[in-house]
């Protein structure tokens, strides 16, 4: 349901080589969203096309959904220890460094980034990650192991 959610934010989304939507969860509700968009004051990439630097595949105006949901909780005093990220896509680096020392404990996704060390970041962080499709199903993966939550349980014992 939450993914479902994250689609329907990414269709806010103003930067034109990605539409991404995030939210945030905690305690089974909705505490932020987020989308690809320039930050206040910055024109939006739909009006003058995306600022992509020589040697990046990114768009450097625009802030990513993930990171924009972490900041505008933060902005509004709202805690993310412990929250939940549903975002269509897996993180890049920079979101990962985010969702990780916002203390959210778990990330779940839809599509894979084309980049895959934002999750390798969640892994070694300890962050729970997986990838799963719009009926709430989990890519078969581990689906023959019901004892496991995900491809990262092994790491739950993080918090304390
Ligand atoms: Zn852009
Ligand atoms: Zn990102």
């Amino acid at each position: 349901m939450f993914l479902r959610v994250a689609e329907v934010v990414a269709e806010r989304g103003t930067c034109l080589r990605a539409t991404v939507g995030a939210v945030i969860v905690r305690g089974g509700r909705i505490i932020s969203i987020g989308y690809n968009g320039a930050p206040p004051g910055q024109p939006h990439c739909e009006d003058v096309g995306c600022d992509v630097p020589l040697k990046s595949a990114g768009c450097v105006r625009a802030i990513h959904a993930e990171t924009n949901a972490i900041i505008w909780a933060a902005r509004e005093g709202i805690s993310t220890d412990r929250a939940a990220m549903y975002c269509t896509h897996s993180p890049c680096v920079s979101c990962a460094v985010a969702v990780v020392v916002s203390g959210i404990s778990g990330y779940y996704y839809l599509y894979d980034y084309r980049d895959p060390a934002g999750l390798k970041i969640l892994y070694d962080s300890g962050v729970e990650y997986d990838k799963v499709d719009l009926n709430g199903t989990r890519y078969p993966t581990d689906a023959e192991d019901s004892e496991s939550v995900s491809g990262s349980a092994d790491h739950s014992g993080h918090t304390d």
